[in-house]
């Protein structure tokens, strides 16, 4: 076993556990952006998240969900992004699922990606592509 969110999860090595149940794990990321950065685990290992079954990705939800109101409850932050970077070409670094779960203040600075505006056209385009029937 080489991942190491396996290893995490499997008590081989130290985590700063935050909290902890039959199915997820929840620790303080190593490199935070802000601090009470998070990451959610699941203890299978998925190398991201459409490989995850459903009732995992729910498992995680639930944990992510609970975090996020300790964050607000005992660090009192006034909000917080959950953020999953799914596949290398989206920054995906470790390829065991997780979900971060990012403490932001008002006016902190942190800006997430640039937004854009669509041509002409383009999003009827992508949108027959994608569209869901
Ligand atoms: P990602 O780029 O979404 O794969 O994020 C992986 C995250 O894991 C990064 O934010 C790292 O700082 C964090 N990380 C890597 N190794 C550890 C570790 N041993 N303990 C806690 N966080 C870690
Ligand atoms: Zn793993």
């Amino acid at each position: 076993m080489s991942c190491i969110f396996c290893k995490i999860s499997a008590g081989e090595i130290p985590s700063y556990k935050v909290y902890e149940d039959e199915n997820t794990l929840a620790f303080l990321d190593i490199n935070p952006v802000s601090t009470g950065h998070i990451l959610v685990v699941s203890k299978k290992h998925f190398a991201n998240f459409e490989e995850a079954d459903e009732e995992t990705l729910c498992q995680v939800i639930k944990t992510v969900k609970k975090i996020g109101l300790s964050l607000k409850k005992n660090l009192a932050v006034p909000g917080y992004n959950v953020a999953v970077n799914n596949d290398p070409a989206a920054g995906q670094a470790v390829p065991h699922l997780h979900f971060h779960v990012i403490p932001r203040l008002l006016d902190d600075g942190l800006k997430p990606w640039p937004p854009k505006k669509y041509q002409e056209n383009q999003a009827e385009e992508v949108l027959n592509k994608i569209k869901i029937s």
